[in-house]
């Protein structure tokens, strides 16, 4: 391609971009769900949380499932006055392997994270690993659809999970499932600090 048409291609290119920057002028809450099996959904809600922070916005953060087990963001988040958490506080599911304990302990974490999403000075709100929540049938899945429904609507929501239920795909604004491809563990390296945990 000569320099020429590069730069005819890239003036074209350019045009289109600035349309569709034009057209995208709604401003609202929205839903970010982020699925699938690989590695990097959890991270990637903290660095949308990292994002917020920047811009002085408040966040909720409500962690369900794995809310015993300590991670580097734990700490980090405990030190942001913006940043309110509530934590599960239980395992994983077959470590517990008690459904009657693990479904109170999701209840006890859903009605915190229900405040946030009824608080319009929270701007954005974390779930992460709901979708087992739905999947497990630990909590009630219209309830949930409703709650996020309902939620003030310049408030913005990231869900966590694998294996998320069609609803929270359909109410979702942006869906991305993340694909696994390789994953260290299975070369028997174990969770690394300031990577994994
Ligand atoms: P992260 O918190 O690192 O972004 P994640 O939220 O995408 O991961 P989860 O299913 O919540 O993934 O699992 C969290 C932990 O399990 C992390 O330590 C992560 O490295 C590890 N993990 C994630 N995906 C896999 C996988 N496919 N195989 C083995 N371990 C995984
Ligand atoms: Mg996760």
């Amino acid at each position: 391609m000569s320099t020429d048409q590069y730069k005819k291609r890239m003036q074209r290119k350019k045009a289109h971009i600035d349309n569709r920057i034009e057209e995208a002028n709604i401003d609202k809450g929205i839903i970010v769900l982020l699925t699938g099996n690989g590695k990097g959904k959890s991270s990637s809600s903290l660095g949308m949380v990292c994002r917020a922070l920047g811009y002085d916005m408040k966040v909720g953060i409500a962690k369900f499932l794995k809310g015993v087990q300590d991670t580097g963001e734990d700490a980090f988040l405990a030190k942001q006055a913006n940043v309110q958490t509530a934590f599960m506080k239980t395992g994983f599911t077959w470590d517990t392997q008690d459904k009657a304990y693990d479904t109170a302990m999701a209840v006890e974490t859903w009605s915190k994270a229900q405040g946030y999403l009824e608080d319009k000075s929270i701007d954005l709100v974390v779930l992460d690993e709901l979708t087992y929540m739905i999947s497990y049938k630990y909590l009630d899945e219209q309830m949930i659809i409703d709650t996020l429904n309902n939620r003030p609507k310049d408030q913005h929501v990231v869900i966590t999970g694998r294996a998320a239920a069609d609803s929270l795909i359909e109410i979702a604004d942006t869906v991305s499932e993340v694909k696994d491809i390789k994953h260290a563990f299975r070369a028997n390296i174990k969770a690394q600090k300031g990577v994994d945990v």
